[in-house]
């Protein structure tokens, strides 16, 4: 009956899906966003205290069977359907976002909430629960991880409640958990492009030093390449005895870091390295 591929598991149990409403603290004037309503149980709770939910639905079957489901309803005009694919679909205004979607696309859709302009109050969104313990994972943390960085460089995130795979039908193989991202406004000002590009080198091994996963030669031959570029946008002039591993590990030693782990560096740490690379025209993108 319900679609393996598009991560259908229907939330069953009515007191976790009041209690995930009550935790979301909807206000009357809020614009919710729901991703893959499925048959609607979260969905009619939230149409009871928002102003407005918007829902976007993949399944044309589900989709069909949700607008039937207010139909006739003092909610329905509050309910609109987006047909479609939300990971290629324009997202419209919205304060919150509460969603029990398919966990194939919980990293960009999480992503895509986060670049989402104007920025959003909270999201409350259900996960995986290893996806969730590496969202909150805090340096030292066995699952501290890229993902947990890049997040939390955006948004301060919050394990809310653990939900039991019994809760669904059918259920999943996994257990989940509700977790709770709050943006940080005004955003970072950083290239996300740039910190993810220093990230993914920091991140191939985290519990070596940051001078070690500098070493390879795929990442200075990249480094090499990106200055090359930088100096000739600038104009720069390369010394004839211009040495990446040498600028790299003079940089690193400037700021302290040659020693530093990854796993135990928070995002502090992080932005000073890449603003430290980045006077030195150093780019990792
Ligand atoms: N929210 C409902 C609930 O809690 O009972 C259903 C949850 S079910 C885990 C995931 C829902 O997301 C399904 O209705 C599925 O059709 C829909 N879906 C899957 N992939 C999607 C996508 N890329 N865009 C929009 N909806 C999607």
């Amino acid at each position: 009956l319900f679609n393996k591929q598009l991560g259908q598991h229907i939330l069953k149990n009515p007191l976790v899906v009041q209690n995930i409403i009550d935790r979301a603290e909807i206000r009357p004037t809020d614009t919710v966003l729901e991703v893959g309503p499925g048959t609607g149980n979260l969905t009619v709770k939230m149409l009871d205290k928002a102003k407005q939910v918007v829902a976007v639905e993949m399944d044309n079957r589900l989709a069909a069977e949700l607008t039937k489901r207010v139909q006739g309803t003092p909610e329905q005009r509050k309910l609109r359907i987006i047909h479609g694919d939300v990971m290629k679909t324009d997202l419209p205004f919205f304060d919150i976002c509460v969603s029990n979607t398919p966990y194939q696309i919980s990293s960009p859709l999480t992503f895509k909430l986060l670049m989402h302009r104007p920025m959003f109050r909270c999201a409350l969104l259900m996960f995986q629960r290893e996806f969730a313990l590496r969202l909150i994972a805090r340096p030292g943390d066995e699952l501290y991880c890229r993902l947990s960085v890049n997040v939390q460089l955006y948004a301060k995130v919050e394990h809310v409640m653990k939900i039991s795979k019994n809760s669904f039908r059918p259920p999943p193989k996994v257990e989940s958990s509700i977790v709770r991202l709050e943006p940080r406004n005004p955003p970072p000002p950083v290239d996300f492009k740039e910190w993810d590009g220093l990230m993914r080198i920091l991140f191939v091994r985290k519990n070596k030093t940051v001078a070690a996963n500098f070493k390879s030669d795929s990442v200075l031959k990249m480094l090499e390449q990106n200055y090359k570029t930088f100096c000739a946008l600038k104009e720069i002039m390369i010394d004839a005895d211009f040495d990446i591993k040498a600028k790299v590990t003079q940089v690193l030693q400037s700021v302290g870091y040659a020693d530093a782990r990854s796993a135990k560096m928070d995002l502090d740490d992080f932005l000073k390295l890449l603003y430290a690379f980045n006077q030195e025209g150093i780019h990792f993108c």
